[in-house]
Parts: structure tokens; sequence; C-alpha cells
């Protein structure tokens, strides 16, 4: 399962009709989610007056056929314009509810993990980002490579060409699932899901090892000291962020309270805002494609950190937030295309301090404040770049994790005991306490003294 991204041009009368559709899923969606939650309130105030189990109004089935059946029966009251837009419209609207209530169950009931899933909220129509998906019908790229067409949309243009996809539809060896088009930063999308054959690729060197830390200043450093630097405008990019930020804020913008609708200017500043926003995010994802798709090519095992949530959520600086933002991403793309390529990745413990080990001796810092670019080892005196440091411990964990074999990393509590002497870090982080005096146990049930995990 692959997907394909492309940038389209829509002229003013297709751009009404996504719409339109997006509109049908959005009404789909709240109509029926009306319904589960009139049901569920029926079936609580019957429990209250006593009624037993068996006599209760019948539950709804929230499965995506028994939502569409039940649409299907209503439609004509609820939407008499149904037949204006493709089913796949109102499909797209039902098959979200079904999942955003299968998921809020799971949660519930302790199947799924993670956060805790919200009962899922009506869509409102100014706050919903517009998306439509097609699964049948007439999914097709056009042989100039440069037009698709989707049902009842008919022929859309793109905006770049779709060779890849093209080529390898022509070749037999990808069958397109399925077709979302959707607007990202004030700029339409059409995404393909795709079933691709892959054929069995080796990566150029397979005993290769690399440690990959994510920066603020810098996109990535690598293990070899290599330092990826951010793509070009990027900068530029963020500090136009910052201004058009400024000039949103000098608007006047709506007020919930007052019931203060906003400026037309507020509109236009906060729609030049997001696509600022979309453009330093792509910048960002292309320099990360780039640096993944390098990396998963060239070496046989990458190692990365865990993404580090709360950290994440403490930070409201800019800079960081987008430099996080890239930690999931880099992460997420390394996890396919090291699995295309025949390599592995190895995702190091949420809270191994790679920031804070010496990749020389291994002694651990008990602090190391972030405006501290270098590291100076105070037991054998090394001084090394942060991020490098950090980078070079996470590659010799794939050492450590070669000779443990999958299971706890035995030896790694024994071992930094002899190190460390006098540095030992006194707050220590639930988790990296060694093996056998774990206390607290990471959240999602993992244990805790695990110091990589195989990320699929
Ligand atoms: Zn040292």
């Amino acid at each position: 399962m692959q997907a394909y991204r492309f940038a389209l041009d829509l002229n003013p009368r297709q751009e009404r009709a996504v719409l339109a559709h997006a509109g049908a899923a959005r009404v789909a969606h709240n109509w029926a989610l009306a319904r589960v939650k009139a049901v569920m309130d029926q079936r609580a105030a019957e429990r209250t007056y006593g009624i037993p189990d068996d006599q209760l109004t019948a539950a709804m089935s929230w499965s995506l056929p028994a939502l569409r059946k039940a649409w299907n029966a209503a439609k004509a009251d609820v939407a008499p314009w149904w037949a204006e837009c493709s089913k796949e419209a109102f499909n797209t609207g039902l098959d979200a509810l079904a999942r955003a209530l299968k998921n809020w169950a799971d949660s519930r009931t302790g199947k799924r993990h993670g956060r805790t899933v919200g009962f899922p909220r009506y869509k409102s129509r100014r706050r919903t980002t517009p998306s439509v998906r097609f699964t049948t019908g007439t999914i097709r790229v056009e042989p100039d490579r440069t037009h698709v067409v989707l049902p009842r949309l008919g022929r859309l243009k793109l905006h770049e060409s779709a060779r890849k996809l093209a080529r390898r539809l022509e070749a037999g060896t990808a069958r397109i699932l399925s077709a979302t088009v959707r607007r990202d930063g004030g700029r339409w999308h059409v995404a393909f899901c795709v079933e691709a054959d892959r054929a069995d690729r080796r990566p150029n060197r397979p005993a290769s090892v690399v440690g990959v830390d994510v920066g603020i200043t810098h996109l990535a450093v690598l293990s070899t000291g290599e330092l990826i630097n951010n793509p070009r405008h990027f900068a530029a990019g963020q500090y136009r962020l910052r201004q058009l930020g400024r000039a949103l804020s000098r608007k006047t913008g709506p007020d919930r309270r007052t019931g203060r609708r906003p400026s037309r200017r507020w509109q236009q500043a906060a729609a030049r805002l997001g696509r600022a926003h979309a453009r330093v995010a792509n910048l960002r994802r292309d320099g990360l494609h780039k640096l993944t798709t390098r990396l998963a090519r060239e070496h046989g095992t990458v190692v990365v950190e865990d993404l580090n949530v709360t950290g994440m959520l403490a930070n409201r600086r800019l800079a960081r937030r987008i430099a996080d933002a890239g930690f999931a991403e880099i992460r997420r793309q390394l996890t396919y295309k090291t699995s295309w390529n025949g390599g592995r990745l190895l995702v190091a413990d949420r809270w191994y301090p790679s920031s804070k080990t010496c990749s020389g001796c291994g002694t651990v810092k008990a602090k190391l404040a972030l405006s501290e670019r270098e590291y100076h080892c105070q037991t054998c005196g090394l001084i090394r770049d942060r991020d490098g440091n950090a980078a070079a411990n996470l590659a010799a964990l794939a050492d450590q994790y070669d000779t443990a074999g999958s299971g706890p990393v035995a030896g790694r509590g024994a071992d930094r005991k002899t190190h460390i002497g006098g540095q030992v870090a006194t707050k220590r982080q639930p988790g990296t306490a060694s093996a056998g005096q774990t206390g607290t146990v990471p959240p999602q049930g993992e244990t805790a003294n695990r110091v990589l995990t195989r990320a699929h």
C-alpha cells in the first residue's frame, strides 16, 4: 500500500463540485451521528426507568454497512438533493463516523492503546477540512499524465505530472484502491491509495549502521558526523510565518464571547498565514523525504529516537515545534522506506538519554541545558557537537541490540554502573532505572528496561 499525492488545479466550477461533495459527506456524517446519539440517549433514559435490557429501544449498529443502510432509507427526507452528489460522498462521511465510533468504543473498553479517544463530534462547515474519497467508479490517470478522471467530478487538471504513478499503472505493478480529494493549506490535492508490487531491494551497505538525531538548527545530524542542512528558503519561510502571525494579530478577529465576526482583512491575513504554514511544512517534508530515501537506500540499519510526546506538548517555541513535527515524520518515512529497501529501523527507548550520554565513555550527565550546543565530558574530556554526540549514541545502540538479541538488554544497567562513578544522573526519568529495579511502567504497557524496540 502506497499513497501518491498530487496538487490539483481546479477551475471554479470543479471547485464548487468538490465542495458540494465534501458538504454532502458532512451532512451524512452529522445526520448519522445525531441518530446514533438519539438512540443512545433513549436507551439510557429507559434504563433509568428500570426497563429491563431486552425491552429497551433496539441498539443501532455502528458498522459502515448498517449506517449506509440507515442513510439510504432516510436520505430522501434528509437530503432531497442527494442525487446531485456521488454516493461515495455520503460514504466518505459515514465511513469516518463508523471509524470514529469504533475508536471511541475500543478506547473505552481498553482495546485501543494510546490517548483516550473522545466521542465523535459534529463536523462544522467552517472548521472541517473539505475532503471526499472515491473507492469505486472510473478512477484513472489520463495518458497525458497531467489529468485525472474521477467519478462525477470528471476530468481534473493536475498541477504536476503524475508520471511516477502512471508508469507503475502502465507496467501493471500498481492498482488504484481509492482517490481522495481534499484541501490542505489553501490548495487542492488528490491522493491515490495504491496497492503496489515492489521489487526486493538491498541497501548499498547492508552492514552499515547510522544514528539520526533530528535537530533545530539543522534538519538532522548523522552519527557519521554529517550535518544535513535545512532546505533552502526554510529560514526565510519561518521568518515570514512570524511576520504574518503578527500581521494577523493586529486585525479584528472572531470573538466567541461577544459574537464578533472576523473582518475581511483578518480572513485574508489568516489565509496568507495558512499558505505560509503549508509552504514551510512542504519545504521541510521535501527535505525529510530526500534524507530518508538516501538513508534507507544506503544503510542496513537506521537508529532513531522515540517520539518524546511530553516534550512536544511542553514546547511552545515555533522552531522547536517544527523540529518535533519533523521527528514524527522522519520516523514514519523511515519505517516504510527501510522495509522497501530491505533494511531495518531501530527505535531507541523513549527515555534513553541520547543527548546526555558521552559517546566516548558512556558517562551520563545529570543535566544538559538546551543552550549547550557542545558536549563536554568531564570524565574523558570528549568535546563534540551536541547533536553529533546524540547521533553517535543512537548508532552505538544497534550493537547493543544485536549482541543482546531482542529481549531486554541485560548488560546495560550493570554496564553503566561501572562507568559512571560520581556522575550518576540523580533525577532519573521513569524507565531509565536499571534492569530489575524498574518502578514505573511507561505508557502503552511497554517494558521499561528495553533500550530498543523494532519499529514494525
Ligand atoms: Zn566521556
